[in-house]
């Protein structure tokens, strides 16, 4: 399996999958123009897409959707919450309906070679939900856009080769930074998104011996940096157990530009 982070931040993302049989995006957070600019920068032709999968329907995974789907006859995938709500937006346009597929939290979908398993999360949209790919026995796991990450969801994402997780907003800054205070309380919540903290201590109990790459995603623009980020995680991963940090890489992920293809 070959995975890109192409872009990630509160402002936009979209991650790129592929297998021998399946070529995929998780969600579509920018114009469709901008997304084929970040697949051609890995070497890889939107028009050989063949599916997308949608976390829920905040802009920043959906932007693009309405486009991608009337220009490149992609197969669609959320759950029928997230459907719901991504349909009753107006500015979505027409959509293809024979496109729509739904895909339930924790119902397995294989698609030839690619096994995928979504999982809900504790987010305040209709019913996000984030996935686990799975080529033969290689998993990358995606979590993002949740406020909570529960023992049971730890124990079900537990030991994947390769993540995307969370590090949205370092507490100090986002508590001195300049969002209003229903924002901060919105963004603190149980059903906000991760900061630093929650982040590293969820790294900490979801790695192990299996997992070589842990990619720090969805950073807020306004209330984090991207080396205050990766020195949380470093340092919880060092207070936790010095020898975990040293099996497995901590990368960063940018708003707008693609990490280059990685095996999983
Ligand atoms: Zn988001
Ligand atoms: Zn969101």
């Amino acid at each position: 399996m070959k995975v890109s982070i192409l872009a990630s931040s509160s402002s936009g993302n979209t991650t790129y999958i592929e297998t021998g049989k399946h070529k995929v995006l998780v969600d579509a957070g920018f114009s469709g123009k901008k997304i084929k600019e970040l697949l051609a920068s890995v070497n890889r032709n939107i028009e050989d897409l063949d599916s997308i999968f949608i976390t829920h329907e905040h802009s920043d995974h959906i932007k693009g959707l309405g486009v991608l789907m009337r220009r490149y006859n992609l197969n669609v995938y959320a759950n029928s919450g997230t459907w719901d709500a991504i349909l009753g937006k107006s500015s979505m346009g027409k959509i293809p309906t024979d496109k729509i597929k739904i895909l339930e939290p924790e119902q397995h979908l294989q698609l030839d070679d690619l096994d995928v398993n979504p999982f809900l999360v504790s987010h305040d949209a209709a019913e996000p939900q984030f996935y686990q790919f799975m080529e033969n026995d290689k998993k990358i796991c995606l979590l993002t856009d949740t406020g909570y990450v529960s023992d049971r969801l730890k124990d079900e994402i537990k030991g994947a080769d390769a993540y995307l997780l969370e590090f949205n907003h370092d507490l100090e800054m986002l508590r001195e930074g300049p969002y209003s205070w229903d924002l901060k309380q919105r963004i603190l919540s149980d059903t906000g998104h991760l900061s630093n903290d929650s982040g590293g201590q969820t790294l900490v109990d979801i790695v192990d011996r299996h997992t070589k790459k842990v990619f720090l995603g969805h950073l807020s623009p306004e209330n984090n940096t991207k080396a205050v980020a990766y020195e949380a995680a470093l340092e919880t991963c060092e207070r936790a157990e010095p020898e975990v940090a040293s099996d497995f890489e901590i990368l960063k992920t940018d708003p707008t530009t693609a990490q280059p293809l990685f095996t999983v």
